[in-house]
């Protein structure tokens, strides 16, 4: 599933958040970044979701966080080895609502 499907505004906001914060290589990620899973961990506030499969345990070298200053709550994004896999995105209600839709 992609993310541009999925959740368009936030694809949207992300690709405008990361060419504002100078980072052109991820935000051309951002139209072909694909939903594997849905964060599962129940916070209530959570509206996390994997876009690379899930690492067993943490992630490795080459793992770097990228929070980004967005209007509303919190996205922190993962980025491994030069690709995105993980977008941690907290207390976004609406984005949580329509995650949950998609990915039960
Ligand atoms: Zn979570």
């Amino acid at each position: 599933m992609l993310l541009v499907d999925a959740l368009p505004e936030l694809a949207e906001e992300l690709h405008e958040l990361l060419v504002k914060d100078g980072r052109p290589e991820l935000a051309s990620q951002i139209p072909v970044l694909k939903i594997v899973d849905r964060c599962r961990c129940g916070d209530y506030f959570c509206a996390s979701f994997y876009t690379q499969p899930k690492p067993n345990g943490s992630y490795g070298p080459g793992h770097d966080c990228l929070e980004l200053a967005p209007a509303e709550g919190m996205l922190i994004l993962d980025v491994v080895a030069g690709e995105i896999a993980h977008v941690e995105v907290l207390n976004r209600d609406g984005v949580r609502r329509r995650l949950l839709a998609v990915l039960p």
